[in-house]
């Protein structure tokens, strides 16, 4: 199973991932770590996507596709994976899909957790971050506490940047902007599933996993 990982910001993608990523007994593979991987263990595409990065330049989508398929040879990801941080634009994902048909792989899909922005604000606007510890809580648990409930440090806590409205709602434009076109071009293949990211952790993996047997089922 082939699956890319889209998650508005605040969803807990990185969760689902994991869970999935279990479950299905397939990696979760990050774009980023796959290039750095390849340009440490110099394979000939590591080593000019290497030499691009140094020159400050981005890795063009051939050299990216065929480092995603040196990964997909690799024994870790006999069943699959989980692909976070590719495709960003249409360009890429015709290319993955090219790169898909050359394997004569039909199962994948692209999932996307999405939220709704009231709720993506109100959740993130309300996190409070320790000082000392960089725990992170929500104000409903730290409600009357003077003390952090991990380090015990005092009066420690604060808004990070990051948690702020405006930041917020930039972060979530730039996401839906971005991902509107890649999501477009998987509707029209039927393989999209969206997903209310801000269900409870299990009721987003339930749905996820109903959404993948309908995608599967009706090819
Ligand atoms: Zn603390």
């Amino acid at each position: 199973m082939y699956l890319i990982l889209f998650g508005a910001p605040g969803v807990g993608k990185g969760t689902q991932a994991k869970i999935l990523s279990d479950k299905f007994s397939i990696p979760h593979i990050s774009t980023g770590d796959i290039l750095r991987e390849a340009a440490k263990n110099g394979t000939p595409m590591g080593l000019e996507a290497k030499k691009l990065m140094n020159a400050g330049q981005l890795v063009p989508d051939d050299i990216m596709v065929e480092i995603i398929r040196e990964t997909l040879a690799e024994e870790r990801c006999k069943n699959g994976f989980i692909l976070d941080g590719y495709p960003r634009t249409t360009a890429q994902a015709e290319s993955l899909n090219r790169l898909f048909k050359r394997l004569n792989i039909s199962d994948y899909a692209l999932i996307c957790l999405e939220a709704n922005d009231e709720e993506v604000v109100k959740r993130l606007t309300a996190r409070r971050a320790c000082k000392s510890c960089k725990a992170i809580f929500s104000l409903s648990e730290i409600e009357n506490d003077i003390h952090c409930p991990v380090c015990g440090a005092e009066n420690s806590f604060y808004q990070r940047k990051d948690d702020t409205e405006e930041v917020i709602r930039t972060r979530l434009e730039v996401f839906k902007s971005s991902t509107k076109p890649v999501k477009n071009f998987y509707r029209n293949e039927n393989k999209l599933l969206e997903i209310n990211g801000l269900n409870s952790i299990e009721d987003v993996t339930d749905e996820i996993i109903k959404g993948l047997e309908k995608t599967f089922s009706s090819k």
